[in-house]
């Protein structure tokens, strides 16, 4: 595979870089690195399989830019989003800019030279929809589109619409993939993501943020079980013109992560809990729950998470001990 990876150089998109690199294909990274980072390329840059790997610092929303780096590759995995709750809330122009017109740059150029493409959604999409165990089917449940949080559903979701349309009438080769929240190693809290918040301030002895009640759930899947999915994914015929579910069923509140992210770090840090209005400012809603059903996936390519919910938020503490110079073995309590 000559794969190009846009968002390659942020936290799924290095993972996905590292694994490929790892199986013998060729690798090209576009980021704009406006949330991505260099630095998550260092091991692929770096390391044995690093003239497999090339990054080039640009918009996908450069159309010029991303026609030449298509027609080079077979394949294209496109990542590059605006991501985190506290982008979309503070700069929701720009967010609905790269999230519509740059897939749809990137769709297109994907088209015009043949290359398969692979779309990531979001478990965003389905909104206010509780039903535990949403099924790719499921009804959408979505507040204004005048509502920041709605307006980036609404993007990723008519991104969906623009790839299916690409496959029913032109024929393209794509796949869709609908992300639940997905954390591990390189993760940053700086545009919202809970979990690498949470360590952070615990580790710090810093109070942990829970907003509202904490009686709110979330299912968190690894990376690492993630990222080889994707990859599987876009050489499977038969997943072709469909959308996939991707996360992990476990489900934790986010008072009782608090807790477990204090019990494994031994911080003698307090929970203290905000109100929303404070957190992210006015027009800001929240999902009780959001629980994937990956049994299409499942009954596709076998996918079954191996990583538990512990496993993920030890990954997390380890690799923010990591940064700051401390072995895994001091990093968690008991
Ligand atoms: N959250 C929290 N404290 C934080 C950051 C987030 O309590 O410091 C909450 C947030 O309000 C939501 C959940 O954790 O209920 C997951 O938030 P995240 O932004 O990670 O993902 P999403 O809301 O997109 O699922």
């Amino acid at each position: 595979m000559k794969a190009l990876i846009t968002g390659g150089a942020g936290f799924v998109g290095s993972h996905l870089t590292d694994h490929l690199i790892a199986q013998g294909h060729e690798v090209t990274v576009l980021d704009d690195l406006s949330t991505g980072q260099l630095s998550n390329l260092s091991d692929a840059l770096d390391g044995p399989n690093g003239a497999r790997v090339s990054m080039v610092e640009g918009s996908i929303t450069d159309a010029a830019l991303v026609d030449e780096m298509v027609a080079q590759v077979d394949t294209v995995f496109h990542l590059a989003a605006a991501v985190g709750v506290f982008t979309i809330q503070t700069k929701t122009l720009d967010s609905m800019r790269v999230n519509l017109h740059g897939t749809e740059t990137v769709l297109d150029a994907a088209h015009r030279h043949g290359a398969r493409f692979l779309l990531t959604s979001t478990s965003e999409v389905y909104g206010k929809n509780t039903a535990i165990g949403l099924h790719e089917d499921a009804d959408r449940i979505i507040g204004s589109p005048l509502k920041s949080r709605w307006s980036y559903a609404e993007a990723k979701a008519l991104d969906e619409a623009f790839t299916h349309q690409y496959v029913v009438h032109l024929g393209l080769a794509a796949v869709m993939v609908r992300m639940f929240n997905t954390v591990g190693p390189r993760q940053s809290g700086r545009y919202g993501m809970v979990l690498p918040r949470l360590v952070k301030q615990a580790l710090a002895g810093e109070p942990l943020t829970v907003y509202g009640t904490g009686n709110q759930s979330r299912c968190f899947g690894h990376v690492g079980d993630v990222v080889p999915a994707l990859a599987t994914l876009i050489e499977t015929d038969a997943a072709i013109g469909q959308v996939f579910n991707i996360g992990n069923p476990e489900q934790v509140s986010i008072n009782e992560l608090a807790e477990r992210i204090i019990a494994k770090t031994g911080s003698a840090s307090p929970i203290v809990h905000l109100p929303y209005l404070e957190a992210y400012g006015p027009g800001y809603e929240d999902m009780e729950r959001r629980v994937p059903d990956c049994s299409r996936l499942h009954d596709l390519i076998g996918f079954t998470p191996t990583h538990s919910l512990d496993d993920s938020i030890e990954a997390v503490i380890d690799d923010q001990f990591d940064q700051v110079g401390l072995s895994a073995d001091q990093s968690i309590a008991g």
